[in-house]
């Protein structure tokens, strides 16, 4: 076969297919191993915690849970590389449920050691939201760690709201009448439609990195709409990717409430982000941003 086409590109682009095939085969099959050992006690996820900070009073908010794998032979792997898997085979149901009441615990475990109110923001795949019981497990949830749902932030995506409308308003109805709050993540970068937005009970809007760092790039005026935009719907915005103090200056300017990024902080391991607020919660120290 490879002969009929001669030395073209054909025999290369075959070649490279198996290859992406295989490691996805591979992929799939140890994150299945994987998600096992989470019930047998050897759990090789782990959540980082990254601050988010208002942006006027550069005072710590809280933090979003962003889960990370640490696989035995390739290291820390990124959720953009498994998440995505996790999806396509439906592991990430179970964990999913993980990442929920691992950040749950961690927040209650904080409430517990510092007298200051802070969020925790939690990713939710729109799998895992369409799940029939998903609102009873949040519930069940804040009722055994005995947490108030205005410290939960729920952040879905864009593909959640194509799913069918009714569907997912009584849904989203439903988590906001616990007190929860929700977030529309990476808001920008997939199918939009202004309709939606408008009908559908959403409390945050979030700038996707992509347009935070076109600021000073010739791309000022795209988050300054996306602001305009949210505070014209009543939401208020969260701009995540802040790497520098011109774009988090530009932010503010704009009347963006919150942010994140590396400027402040980075994702951090649990000791690390207690740190954090046992600094930062003290009302003499602003000294931002936070090294590693
Ligand atoms: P996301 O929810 O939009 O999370 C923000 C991502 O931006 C994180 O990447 C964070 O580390 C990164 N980030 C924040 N500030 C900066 C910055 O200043 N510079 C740069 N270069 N990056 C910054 P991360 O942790 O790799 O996560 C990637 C995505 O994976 C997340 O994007 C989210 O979509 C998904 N994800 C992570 N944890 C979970 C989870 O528990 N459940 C689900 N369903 N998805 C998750
Ligand atoms: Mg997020
Ligand atoms: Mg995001
Ligand atoms: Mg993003």
């Amino acid at each position: 076969r490879a002969k009929a086409h001669g030395r073209g590109g054909y025999v290369v682009f075959d070649e490279t297919m198996h290859k992406q095939v295989r490691s996805r085969l591979w992929l799939g099959n140890s994150l299945r191993y994987a998600v096992k050992a989470i019930e047998q006690g050897q759990n090789p996820f782990l959540l980082q915690y990254q601050p988010i900070f208002c942006l006027r009073q550069q005072r710590l908010i809280g933090f979003e849970a962003l889960l990370r794998w640490h696989h035995p032979q390739q290291g820390l792997i990124s959720p953009e590389k498994f998440i995505p898997v996790a999806e396509e085979t439906g592991l990430i149901i179970p964990l999913g449920q993980w990442v929920l009441k691992a950040a749950c615990q961690q927040l209650a475990v904080w409430e517990q050691e510092f007298s200051v109110p802070l969020t925790m923001s939690i990713n939710v795949s729109s799998q895992q939201f369409l799940q029939p019981n998903f609102v009873q497990s949040v519930e069940s949830l804040m009722q055994s760690h005995q947490l108030a749902g205005h410290h939960l932030k729920l952040e879905i995506t864009e593909t959640v709201l194509m799913e069918s409308t009714h569907y997912v308003t009584d849904r989203l109805e439903q988590l906001q009448n616990l007190g929860i709050s929700l977030s529309l993540d990476d808001f920008g970068t997939g199918y939009s439609s202004l309709n939606y937005l408008y009908n559908l009970p959403i409390n945050t809007l979030k700038i996707d990195r992509s347009f935070v760092w076109g600021i000073g790039q010739g791309q000022d005026q795209i988050v300054k709409t996306i602001i305009a935009l949210a505070h014209g719907l009543e939401m208020n915005v969260v701009a995540e990717g802040i790497e520098t103090i011109e774009q988090m200056q530009y932010l503010h300017t704009l009347g963006c409430e919150l942010g994140q990024g590396y400027w402040f902080a980075r994702p951090l391991q649990p000791e690390a982000a207690q740190q954090v607020i046992a600094t930062l919660s003290s009302p003499m120290s602003l000294s931002l941003p936070i090294a590693e």
